[in-house]
């Protein structure tokens, strides 16, 4: 690799400086801060620290961090990978990942949405993933769309490879501008906001999912038949216009992946949910880009157990709670999909300012699936779900804390869903995980 310009060097080094010290004096794990000094010192940073290295840019709203994770799980295979492990996803963080790792030929970023345009231009990334895009807290529908079309004029006329979800309309629309694109089919549970043609606003007509998404019986596809089979019962496309779901090279199919070539692999992975095998595909797809093929890649990908906490367990008492993470309608659905419907299950809501302080988008979520299991309640906004809860006839029981919540469970297992700030709180309240 070439060497870092002096001022880049110096700015680089003060910025690893200020992250260690705001380590030390316990104020988080200091990306963020060492990024901010870096980029302070040295404006260009973020696309000196990017030049001669392979970057994939990692973009969604829901499922950024863990597919990040998975992508660089795998890259491992071939040698060093500087990521920002820790959700720091604007440019700051991925300052502070880039300065950590010097010598990474390799880059996985995690990158807020709305940043993504702005990350692509400076650090030229060879690869961009894009997985879904659906209303985060208070956004809506189209603030959604505005950022699709930011994507569109961001990668058109750029040599990136980008791997899209071509389940998700509006993904697709925004990856469409792109010279090169892979089309994953992995699924989308949330369809609520993608009932319109993002291209004319049409109707989209759809043809109901059947295999990993929806409950009916089916046949292991063994063959190129069944898999055109998957492929058509996916389909999407505008009745106004030619807008339509272009055809996948890589298909989630239930608990397997189906490659370019039609190899079916069993995904295996630890990570629950159809969500985040959606997520293995789409980390598998990725790795391929990297010239990684699937054989190597994939025992990587078993090998991640939790992410950021998320859904590791912690014990009080004989109760093992396990922790979900949901900050957005979408995300819920995901929850929902990986709680164990024979458990209880504690809700905790916050609305501090990472979880958006408008609690509106409660209203978006179905809940009758909870309805048959014992269901607590609690955070800081436990009315306001008590209320939606209500409405939807789940029966539920309010608990002042997360303790008193945990602490009303027979001894044994427990899911846990909270959004992000409560997810926080009972992180570092029951500290160690187990
Ligand atoms: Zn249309």
């Amino acid at each position: 690799m070439t060497q870092l310009p002096l001022r880049a060097q110096l700015a680089s080094a003060l910025g690893r400086s200020a992250a260690t010290l705001s380590r030390m004096t316990g104020r988080g794990d200091g990306s963020v801060i060492g990024g901010r000094v870096g980029l302070m010192l040295e404006p260009d940073l973020l696309r000196q620290l990017a030049r001669d290295r392979r970057l994939a840019l990692i973009s969604a709203t829901n499922g950024k961090t863990t597919t990040t994770r998975l992508i660089t799980s795998a890259l491992l295979e071939m040698g060093q990978v500087a990521t920002n492990a820790y959700g720091a996803n604007m440019p700051a963080g991925h300052v502070s990942a880039l300065s950590q790792h010097k010598d990474a030929p390799y880059g996985v970023l995690e990158v807020d949405e709305k940043y993504l345009p702005e990350v692509l231009d400076t650090t030229g990334a060879g690869v961009v993933c894009l997985m879904n895009l659906s209303r985060d807290q208070m956004d809506r529908a189209a603030e959604i769309w505005l950022l699709a079309q930011k994507w569109r004029r961001a990668l058109s006329g750029k040599p990136t490879h980008v791997i899209a979800n071509c389940d998700d309309p509006l993904v697709t629309w925004g990856a469409s501008t792109a010279a090169k694109v892979t089309w994953v089919s992995g699924g989308q549970r949330w369809k609520e906001d993608s009932w319109c043609c993002p291209e004319c606003g049409g109707p989209l007509d759809r043809k109901e999912e059947r295999s990993s998404w929806g409950e009916s019986e089916r046949a292991m596809p063994t063959s190129h038949e069944a898999v055109a089979t998957i492929d058509t019962a996916r389909h999407w496309a505008c009745r106004e216009c030619t807008f339509h779901r272009p055809e996948p090279q890589w298909i989630l199919d239930d608990d397997a992946v189906i490659d370019p070539r039609g190899r079916r692999w069993v995904l295996d992975i630890q990570l629950p949910g159809s969500a985040n095998r959606s997520n293995a595909a789409m980390a598998l797809a990725v790795a391929e880009a990297f010239g990684l093929p699937v054989e190597r890649a994939l025992p990587r990908l078993r090998e991640v157990t939790s992410v950021a906490g998320r859904y590791t367990t912690v014990e009080r008492d004989g109760r093992h709670a396990r922790l979900l993470l949901a900050k957005n309608p979408a995300g819920w659905l995901e929850a929902f999909d990986v709680a164990d419907p024979a458990l209880p299950i504690i809700l905790s809501v916050n609305a501090q300012g990472p979880d958006g302080r408008d609690t509106s988008w409660l209203w978006d979520v179905d809940y009758r699936i909870l309805r048959g299991r014992p269901v607590f309640v609690t955070g800081e906004r436990r009315l306001d779900l008590a209320l939606r809860l209500d409405v939807a006839d789940v029966p539920f029981a309010l608990a002042e804390t997360f303790a008193e919540a945990l602490g009303a469970q027979p001894p044994g297992r427990v899911d846990v869903i909270a959004n992000y700030t409560a997810f926080q709180q009972i992180r570092s309240e029951f500290g160690r995980a187990v």
